[in-house]
């Protein structure tokens, strides 16, 4: 459930008001980064983005957009939705398939529109890259800067980048996922914490025969599994994962595709064939990775969004649909507070408990997934978990923005300089 409104904040709704501060500077081209700077210039602010990338490249694997951040990336700019949906598979059918490709069991898909008012959609990382990126003016999105660190005082912060420039903002958000510069100084927690999961994954365009369109897949191995994607436009998203306590990676793409297939021998030959028609260079190897949730993000002037404040394993899908989550909430609470102390210490309060929630079922779900049926069984009947796996989700997919109020609807009736 959404934190009621406080009587205060319903007030400050009613009230136009002016952006809180002047220049809010953004770390990271991500899909965090990308849709909280699209969030804020439709409240007036004048916001820059800065990516260490050199260019925007067709990287990323697939993922699945649920309910949940469908709704906040619709609060954020209807027509998002609109182009995601465009871009990418709204899907009809999930299938659960074994390591022969054979169809085990169908589900209809349909319940997440009925019951959440969003269908569950699949696309590829960068395409959801560009739709957000299409939303901004090319020139406050500065590729090529690899951001150091940063030092604030009263009157301001200032970045520091590889590129020998130096930044000067009124906020800073750091939105520069797991390994994050911005969160080091902030929390100091080390590295990301290993999971024991081993990922591959890759989009590719190729004639499968694994998949009919408009369906998801997930094949169940032993200790291993992957999730098949129809991500739009005839392209194909493969996610292969292995438990390993083993998190090495291997020394050229090559051997990357080589080790995978030494895992699938025995796999049927159309996901085989799958990774075989898969080039070697577009294969991500990664070990999966957390981090312990903490209990504040902000410091002064800075901030933290999407992976950069809570990482968590893929195993609900919900980083990129929490990392949306975030965008609207900071950008609201921004909208509503009369500082921007308020709004920061508004938005951690608004998220940080949520967001633990998730990252804690993420990490027990990753686990999950290697289970053997007998395992899984034996850990049903012990379990008395005061909230059941739908329960939960109900809790997740359900989630709406405070109050409905669409940041365009907030624009629209006066808020802006
Ligand atoms: C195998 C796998 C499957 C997944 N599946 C799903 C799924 O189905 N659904 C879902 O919702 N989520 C999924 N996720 C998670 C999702 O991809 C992330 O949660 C999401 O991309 C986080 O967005 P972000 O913007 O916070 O971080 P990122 O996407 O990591 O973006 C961070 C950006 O910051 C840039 N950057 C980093 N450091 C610096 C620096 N020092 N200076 C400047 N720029 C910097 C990076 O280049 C990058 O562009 C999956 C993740 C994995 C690993």
């Amino acid at each position: 459930m959404n934190p009621p409104a406080s009587a205060q904040e319903k007030t400050q709704l009613e009230q136009t008001s002016k952006p809180l501060v002047q220049k809010v500077a953004i770390i990271g081209a991500g899909l965090g980064g990308l849709a909280v700077a699209v969030a804020l210039r439709k409240l007036g602010y004048n916001v820059q983005v800065y990516e260490k990338a050199q260019d925007f490249r067709p990287v990323g694997g697939g993922l699945g957009l649920l309910p949940n951040g469908l709704n906040f990336l619709q609060a954020i700019a209807p027509e998002l939705v609109t182009l995601i949906k465009n871009s990418g598979c709204e899907v009809i059918t999930t299938v659960l398939k074994n390591n022969q490709g054979e169809t085990i069991r169908t589900n209809p898909a349909s319940r997440y529109q009925d019951k959440y008012g969003q269908p569950l959609v699949t696309v590829w990382w960068w395409h959801l890259q560009q739709v957000l990126a299409s939303q901004l003016p090319a020139d406050i999105i500065h590729l090529h800067h690899r951001c150091l660190g940063f030092q604030q005082d009263d009157t301001g912060v200032e970045i520091y980048f590889d590129n020998g420039s130096v930044v000067s903002a009124d906020l800073l958000i750091g939105a520069d996922g797991i390994n994050s510069v911005i969160r080091e100084v902030l929390i100091q927690d080390g590295k990301p914490r290993y999971l024991e999961s081993m990922s591959w994954r890759a989009v590719i365009k190729c004639n499968q025969q694994v998949l009919n369109p408009g369906e998801l897949g997930f094949v169940k191995g032993n200790r291993d599994f992957m999730y098949l994607l129809n991500v739009g436009d005839g392209h194909f998203a493969w996610l292969y994962r292995r438990l390993s306590l083993d998190n090495s990676l291997s020394e050229n793409p090559a051997a990357v595709k080589s080790r995978i297939l030494s895992y699938i021998t025995d796999w049927g030959e159309s996901l085989r064939a799958l990774v075989e028609a898969t080039p070697a260079e577009r294969i991500l190897e990664g070990p999966i990775c957390d981090r312990l949730p903490v209990n504040s993000w902000s410091q002064g002037r800075v901030t933290l969004l999407g992976d950069a404040a809570h990482p968590m394993a893929p195993a609900l899908g919900q980083g990129a649909n929490s990392t949306f989550e975030d965008a609207y909430e900071l950008a609201y609470s921004l909208s509503q507070a009369s500082s921007w102390q308020t709004a920061l210490a508004n938005y951690e309060q608004r998220r940080i408990p949520r967001t633990q929630s998730i990252q804690t079922r993420s990490a027990i779900g990753e686990m999950r997934y290697y289970e053997t049926e007998s395992e899984a069984a034996a850990r049903q009947m012990q379990e008395q978990s005061a909230i059941s796996r739908e329960e939960f989700q109900d809790s997740i997919f359900s989630y709406k923005p405070p109050q409905a109020i669409a940041l365009h609807a907030i624009l629209e009736s006066g808020f802006q300089s």
